[in-house]
């Protein structure tokens, strides 16, 4: 397995919370319904995605008058592929350049993820530079300095306390005069000032369109499995402030609340585009629902 997480291990607490194997094998009856629809909120699925669910398997039980739970489980495991497959895309950076706009509230590892991202996209050949537009903390620029280094690509920085936006023009020259591919942009994650931050990301999308056309081509919103719920309503505020085009959710390794997964392409119907699960650099995978779900039944 080497040194980074796979993706088994990573599932292993949302796999147990889970814990579908005890449904294998049983009648379908109104107590395997129960003990399904508990199992469901358990992981963070949500109550109303959960209901829902449970809702359409039991008409599916009707319709197609199910026996067994293993083919119960047939059928939910289909429902959440489906699902799934709908809010599920790769990254966008077919334009070069192109830019991705990082948000995110501070600690859900939004630094970690631009590490982890911009060292894959330089393993497939791709030139990367970072933008840090969180001028805000000392320490926020000085983390994404780390992970350039380990990454191993270039970093634009201001100092603490400089416009955002201008750190961005900077970095969009520096880009252009380089010739470089891809521009990832970190950005200060503090929604408790909203009106303040939607006009900081109004003022750097700006300045990235007006630079390159058509650019960003991903706003990428980074949420912490950990918080389950509270993920979905820091999604919806930041929604209100800026589309988003992807997600990615983190540590998933450490948390039973993997289901949100599933509350996150039911209720916000964003694309997931990536999960992390670990802390080192090699811990950041493309979101594949198949795998996913294949993954939690196991
Ligand atoms: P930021 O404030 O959003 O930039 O957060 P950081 O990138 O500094 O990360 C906060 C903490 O979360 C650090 O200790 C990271 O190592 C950790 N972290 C980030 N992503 C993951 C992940 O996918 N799994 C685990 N287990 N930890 C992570």
């Amino acid at each position: 397995a080497g040194f980074f997480k796979t993706f088994k291990e990573g599932l292993k607490k949302t796999r147990e919370a889970l814990n579908f194997s005890v449904f294998k094998g049983r009648e379908i009856d109104e107590e395997l319904f129960e003990e399904l629809e508990e199992r469901l909120i358990l992981a963070d699925i949500g109550v109303k995605t959960s209901l829902q669910l449970i809702d359409e398997l039991r008409k599916e039980t009707k319709k197609r008058k199910l026996k067994t739970s293993d083919e119960l489980l047939e059928v939910l495991k289909e429902k959440l592929k489906n699902l799934l497959s709908n809010y599920a895309g790769e990254l966008r950076t077919e334009n070069s350049p192109s830019v991705i706009l990082v948000l995110g509230v501070n600690g859900v590892g939004k630094t970690t993820t631009i590490g982890k991202l911009a060292k894959q996209l330089k393993d497939k050949g791709k030139s990367v530079l970072l933008a840090a537009a969180d001028t805000f903390r000392a320490a926020a620029i000085e983390q994404l300095e780390v992970w350039a280094e380990r990454a191993d690509v270039r970093i634009v920085k201001g100092s603490e306390g400089a416009d955002p936006a201008s750190v961005v023009f900077d970095a969009v020259q520096s880009l252009k005069a380089r010739g470089e591919d891809i521009l990832i942009v970190d950005t200060a994650g503090r929604l408790h000032n909203k009106d303040r931050l939607m006009k900081e990301i109004k003022k750097i999308k700006k300045v990235i369109s007006r630079e390159i056309p058509g650019e960003p081509s991903e706003i990428l919103l980074v949420l912490d499995a950990n918080t389950g719920q509270n993920a979905i309503s820091q999604a919806k505020a930041f929604k209100e402030i800026t589309d988003v085009t992807g997600i990615v959710l983190t540590k998933l390794d450490g948390t039973a609340k993997g289901g949100i997964v599933v509350a996150i392409a039911s209720e916000l119907k964003i694309p997931i585009k990536y999960i992390g699960i670990g802390e080192k650099i090699e811990d950041l995978r493309p979101f594949n629902p198949e795998e996913f779900v294949e993954e939690l039944f196991s």
